[in-house]
């Protein structure tokens, strides 16, 4: 039988016991796995993903690596289950705005069937998903069981980040006094930086979107400013080189640098194919993302409904969508431009 664990000999005051984290993925299953490794003896962790041998393939990586807390992890099976061990905190990993809606929801009608006044949980969303559904579920919550919260608190980082337990998370608080000092030491499993970004719900995505749109737009900008130094004839690599110290300088033409055999020993995407990374299709939904905010916002984007066709476009591509956002290089040099105008990509037919 599944029981909520209490903390009983500790020297320290009574923190967090029992976790939760739903959606093990490329990003999740790292994040869980950093919870994992530094639980106190007295937590535990619960995991769920939808796809049960996701859920299974976790504990076996996670156990077998370290196997000092294996007793403290606990796979379930549904959402219901987690109304038995009522974590103080539940994470969400999940892929768009509709899964995370459908797996909150369902939680607070388990919840609410089983209530009990002594547990305060409150879900911690890190999925990029839109504003609006983000606040829609931050209302469900707040009106189903008001004892209850729903944060939401994206990361940047990447898959990299998320292994090296180097995420930065954004939150939507006014400043670091706001933030429950119990959540703080969750997050801190996973990350390093933990930025408020305004006291309303929604400002932690509002944040993340922002700076996802910066990363998409200054993408393509490197893209083709090395596609241009290409059809002068330079050498890339010295070209890069060059940037570097210059002032086209970005994370996108320094850091994730799209021209292979500049940066060896950084293990750079472009350096195996453009294979892992941060991948052009979940680029395209960041940009969709934030132009659709922006809409909403009634702010005009200079750059978004063109940055946006562009990844439209580069995704149409099964081989450009499913590698890393610095295969734009390749897919640039793929366009040619006819005579009447039109853009071609030589790669299609
Ligand atoms: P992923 O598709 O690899 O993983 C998502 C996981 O969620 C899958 O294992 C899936 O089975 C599970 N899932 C889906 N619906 C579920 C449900 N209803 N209940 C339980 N589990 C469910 O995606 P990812 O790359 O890990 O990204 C997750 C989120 O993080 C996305 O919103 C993404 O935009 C965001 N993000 C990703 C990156 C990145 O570099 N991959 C970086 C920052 C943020």
């Amino acid at each position: 039988m599944l029981r909520r664990s209490v903390r009983q000999f500790s020297t320290k005051p009574a923190l967090l016991t029992n976790y939760g984290f739903v959606g093990l993925g490329l990003m999740g299953q790292h994040m869980a796995r950093h919870i994992y490794n530094k639980l106190e003896p007295a937590d535990k962790l619960y995991v769920l993903d939808v796809n049960p041998q996701q859920t299974k393939k976790f504990v076996e990586n996670v156990t077998s690596q370290n196997a000092a807390n294996a007793d403290q992890l606990i796979p379930l099976d549904t959402l219901k289950d987690f109304t038995k061990v009522q974590p103080d905190f539940i994470s969400t990993m999940v892929p768009e705005g509709a899964h995370v809606k459908s797996v909150i929801t369902e939680l607070v009608g388990h919840f609410k069937e089983n209530y009990n006044p002594n547990i305060k949980t409150t879900f911690v969303d890190s999925s990029t998903i839109d504003i609006p559904t983000s606040r829609e579920v931050h209302e469900l919550v707040k009106e189903s069981i008001p004892e209850f919260d729903f944060i939401d608190a994206p990361v940047s980082g990447g898959v990299a980040g998320a292994r090296k337990g180097t995420l930065s998370f954004m939150l939507s608080r006014d400043t670091h006094a706001d933030i429950d000092p119990k959540l703080t030491i969750l997050l801190n499993k996973m990350g390093i930086n933990i930025f408020p970004c305004g006291a309303r719900h929604g400002t932690g995505l509002a944040a993340k979107l922002a700076n996802n749109y910066l990363l998409a737009i200054t993408n393509i900008a490197v893209a083709d400013s090395f596609q241009l130094a290409n059809s002068f004839g330079l050498n890339l690599q010295n070209y890069a080189k060059l940037v570097a110290v210059s002032t086209g300088k970005s994370w996108a033409s320094v850091d994730n640098c799209p021209i292979p055999g500049v940066y060896p020993d950084n293990n750079l995407p472009c350096d195996v194919n453009y294979e892992g990374g941060f991948v052009t299709k979940l680029t395209r939904k960041d940009v969709v993302l934030a132009v659709e905010s922006a809409k909403a916002n009634d702010r005009f984007l200079m750059l978004g409904d063109i940055g946006r066709y562009w990844y439209d476009k580069a995704c149409e591509r099964p081989d450009i969508a499913t590698r890393d956002l610095s295969v734009l290089f390749e897919f640039l040099g793929d366009l040619k431009q006819a005579e009447n105008g039109d853009v071609i990509d030589v790669k299609r037919k």
